[in-house]
């Protein structure tokens, strides 16, 4: 962030108490903190916890976690619950923090969580092209290759 998102002034760096350099705009006599999204994205597993629900979404060939931005006002348990009924229908238990990330491309803060899944009867809405429950090992196999999700999954699933 270079300029003020308020009006227009190029930003200088200030001293604030204890945090630091800060990015301030002299014209406002405020400081501008980053601005940057929050998203979830789920691990969702069945009650036996020996299969990972993953989907394809927006026509692409590979697939990803169930995922989602935070709404302004939700808590990040809400939206990971939000999130997955809205997606597949599904209502989840058991929501533990596994991991976050910032993702530079689409400047947003990724926490993920592992959750389970009362049912495997999955109900895909207009965004989902398609989920499939996968065994432990093909899901490892199955998550797009290099991407954020694998890395939360292979973390999770404390891969090397
Ligand atoms: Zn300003």
């Amino acid at each position: 962030m270079k300029y003020c998102v308020e009006c227009g002034t190029k930003l200088v760096f200030k001293e604030l108490n204890h945090e630091g350099l800060i990015p301030y705009c002299n014209a406002c006599n405020e400081y501008r903190f980053p601005i940057f999204s929050s998203a979830v994205s789920v691990i969702v597993l069945n009650k036996t916890k020996d299969k990972i629900l993953l989907i394809k979404q927006y026509s692409k060939p590979y697939y990803v976690l169930v995922a989602g931005y935070i709404n302004k006002g939700e808590n990040a348990i809400e939206t990971v619950r939000r999130e997955v009924f809205e997606e597949v229908g599904l209502n989840v238990n058991e929501i533990y923090f596994n991991d976050s990330q910032y993702f530079s491309p689409t400047n947003t803060c990724m926490f993920n969580f592992a959750c389970i899944s009362d049912s495997e009867d999955f109900v895909l809405n207009h965004e989902v092209d398609e989920a499939c429950w996968f065994s432990i090992e093909d899901s490892k196999k199955m998550i797009k290759e290099n991407s954020l999700a694998q890395r939360f999954l292979y973390k999770y699933l404390k891969v090397d």
